[in-house]
């Protein structure tokens, strides 16, 4: 597991269903809360929201802000070894470095405040209204559920992840995600299980029809630099 060789990896635009990400520039980033770095335009958005779930009665808090690739990695490395999981296995449910949303400073993973000091955030969150309030209002404040039920990334579903597009530049950062999801009801089948794959664009043996060739680089053309 620790012999993950990152510099394989981060030539991938995707893989398992993971979009890659850079990191944010450290002078985007703002101390949101002692353990927190947030990009600055999430922090502001988030400060607003917050303020109105707390004046509607659902209050939440932030568990996790901006990761860097080392924090990723082992956090990844972590999560296999505490679980007894192979790379393969835990690649389903952690994001492996370089493609995590956190990296970009947009992301957070939200937990109710009474909860915070758990170690994961957990599914009940989706059965709060907490979670029922931000489904209903948190595009109005630039928040969208990353990974919601049955998506179609192939990644579990995450009630806790959230993150902030409502501007320009965020949402040319999440721009690949966006024609993803733009795609996915019309996409062939095939071509939604080459996206969840290990490495979409080297299949070997593979051969696509032109329509689906074209689909596929659409969605993964300029991977940004790492
Ligand atoms: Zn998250």
């Amino acid at each position: 597991m620790n012999d993950l060789d990152l510099s394989d990896w981060l030539e991938r635009p995707a893989c398992f269903g993971h979009l890659r990400y850079a990191q944010a520039d450290p002078a985007d980033l703002v101390q949101y809360s002692e353990r927190v770095r947030l990009h600055i335009r999430a922090a502001e958005a988030f400060l607003v929201m917050s303020h109105a779930m707390s004046r509607a009665g659902c209050p939440v808090v932030i568990h996790t802000g901006f990761r860097s690739l080392a924090q990723q990695q082992r956090l990844f490395d972590r999560f296999a070894e505490g679980r007894g999981l192979g790379f393969d296995q835990a690649i389903h449910r952690v994001a492996p470095p370089g493609f995590s949303e956190h990296h970009t400073g947009y992301a957070i993973d939200i937990a109710l405040p009474d909860s915070l000091r758990r170690a994961q955030p957990d599914l009940k969150l989706s059965r709060s209204p907490a979670y029922a309030w931000l489904r209903a209002h948190g595009h109005r404040y630039g928040f969208r559920n990353s990974f919601f039920r049955n998506n179609p990334f192939g990644i579990r579903f995450e009630p806790w992840h959230w993150a902030y597009c409502g501007d320009a530049a965020s949402r040319e950062v999440f721009r690949r995600r966006d024609r993803w999801l733009a795609w996915a009801d019309r996409m062939p089948r095939d071509l939604v299980m080459l996206l969840r794959s290990p490495n979409p664009l080297e299949q070997d043996g593979y051969t696509l029809d032109q329509e689906a060739q074209q689909i596929l680089e659409s969605i993964l053309e300029h991977p940004e630099a790492p």
